[in-house]
């Protein structure tokens, strides 16, 4: 891909970096602006609008009236839409994975990945669309016809985070465009290029105005705070940190309104005794290096027996000091840059936590010198379970390596953490596998694998890591209420 510095400044020039309002580009209303940054040189990409409390009244009028041409329009026409999205999505995959490398960092490779993954939630949903059916039946004593059906829920605030700036955005927008809602959609301050990019693709696809607006901007509580307080809105759906999102429930009580939260995580990553060890190493990897360990779904607990612990980790280690470190744009990079210094930081102090407390560095141990967010691939063992990289998200390359005698043991410390969302166990034996998956509290298992999300599939935790799913026929659900006419018996 030709990665040259002048196709990066005409792709920058192309990019929209206003707001999108009622169907047209507009520069925030007090004339705001903030810089986007490139993690790996530190450099200012673009300068965005940024939206305030007047904007978001404004978008929040556009997408009440929009709504009920919307939610009426034929199903067929908005899953329409959504697959000349997807296509236009194809067609432009390239400029897409180059601004996600650009303003988040990762590896192109990687972004190129998430354009495939991200891309086929419009596809995916444009044929829901034309599937969400409901019922027709009689009631059990025979005194009523039941007519079910579901409507769209209404005008939707959809929140998001930096992680995976395409696949984030359209895992929430084609589900509310396939069940017929309009929407405000905020994307994350760190990130806002890629989904200003999508925008202009999914208006080229034939979205009517107001359907969908966005507004990037640097102060997200302005925003959120003017829509959350607005009886016209009815739904809110967010990823990124419990504690926002717990900020952000709150606040949604006010007006009842339904709520779908993807949150952080703690994924436990089991290795049995009668695991296929490379297997298991090439999961770890997968689940814990891509996208330089900052994902929800991130194996952030290696339990692995105590009987294979020796010869896992030297492969783990092997693997591990091979992955070249750079920026995302390099050929051949594994490991890009952490989004800003605050993240390098906070990883950094995960790690002193837990050398002070026992852990072994094998590899890496700290961040790499600048210009750019660099951490050196972390490979920690002998790992106190009391440190605080094995209690909190760590989100950035590191890998705690932790023992266990037995699967009673290995299950507690799977469960021994306020989050639900990823888990990963590896072992030959199925039976064994499927157990596990019974016992452990969380969304999501990779048995064997260490990467699971599909659009076909429901992507979802438990406990502290959420509330709803996205993706499957799940993902579409959350999106529709259901009403019930009971109709008199002919
Ligand atoms: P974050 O909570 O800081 O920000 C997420 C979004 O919320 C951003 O758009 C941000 O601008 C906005 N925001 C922040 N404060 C706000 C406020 N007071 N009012 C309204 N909006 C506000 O999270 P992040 O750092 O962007 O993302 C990382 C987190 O996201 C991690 O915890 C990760 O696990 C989680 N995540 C979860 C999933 C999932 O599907 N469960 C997926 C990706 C990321």
């Amino acid at each position: 891909m030709d990665v040259s510095p002048q196709r990066l400044d005409a792709l920058l020039t192309q990019t929209p970096t206003s707001l999108f309002l009622d169907g047209q580009w507009r520069q925030a209303s007090s004339g705001a602006r903030f810089a986007v940054k490139n993690p790996a040189t530190e450099e200012t990409l673009a300068s965005v609008a940024s939206a305030g409390a007047d904007d978001a009244r404004a978008a929040m009028d556009a997408a009440a009236s929009a709504q009920d041409s919307w939610g009426r329009t034929p199903s067929r026409q908005r899953a329409e839409i959504l697959r000349r999205g997807f296509d236009l999505v194809q067609d432009h995959a390239e400029q897409l994975a180059l601004l996600m490398t650009l303003e988040m960092g990762k590896p192109l490779v990687q972004s190129q990945g998430e354009v495939v993954y991200g891309g086929e939630f419009l596809r995916w949903f444009s044929e829901e669309a034309v599937r969400d059916h409901g019922r027709y039946a009689d009631t059990p004593e025979g005194t009523l016809r039941m007519l079910v059906t579901r409507k769209p829920v209404g005008p939707c605030l959809l929140i998001t985070p930096w992680n995976f700036p395409l696949a984030m955005a359209t895992r929430k927008v084609a589900p509310a465009l396939a069940a017929g809602c309009t929407m405000i959609l905020k994307p994350a301050a760190l990130t806002p290029l890629t989904t200003l990019y999508l925008t202009a693709l999914l208006v080229e696809a034939g979205l009517p105005a107001g359907v969908l607006n966005v507004l990037p901007t640097d102060t997200p509580a302005a925003v959120s705070e003017p829509l959350l307080a607005d009886p016209r809105l009815r739904k809110i759906s967010f990823t990124g940190s419990t504690a926002v999102g717990k900020h952000l429930m709150n606040q949604a009580t006010e007006n009842v309104l339904r709520t779908s939260m993807e949150l952080g995580g703690n994924g436990p990553l089991i290795v049995f005794e009668d695991a296929d060890l490379d297997k298991a190493v090439a999961g770890a990897l997968a689940a814990k290096m891509r996208n330089m360990g900052e994902a929800c779904t991130a194996a952030n607990r290696i339990l692995v027996h105590e009987s294979v612990a020796e010869e896992f980790t030297a492969k783990l280690a092997q693997r591990m000091s091979a992955l070249k470190v750079g920026s995302g744009l390099e050929e051949g990079v594994d490991v890009g840059p952490l989004i800003d210094a605050k993240a390098c930081a906070s990883v950094a102090e995960l790690v002193e936590d837990a050398v002070q407390r026992g852990a072994e560095v094998v590899l890496g141990g700290g961040a790499v010198e600048g210009p750019g967010h660099f951490f050196a691939p972390t490979l920690l063992r002998n790992v106190s379970p009391d440190a605080r990289v094995v209690k909190e998200e760590i989100f950035g390359p590191v890998a705690p390596v932790l023992t266990f005698g037995n699967e009673d043991e290995a299950v507690a410390m799977a469960n021994a953490t306020e989050y639900g969302l990823a888990s990963y166990v590896f072992t030959e034996n199925i039976s064994r596998g499927l157990r596990i998956g019974d016992r452990i509290d969380f969304g999501l298992l990779g048995l064997n694998v260490g990467v699971i999300s599909n659009a076909a599939a429901p992507f979802g935790g438990v406990k502290q890591s959420g509330l709803g799913r996205e993706g499957g026929a799940e993902g579409l659900a959350e999106y529709t209420s259901t009403q019930y006419i009971g109709i008199e018996s002919p």
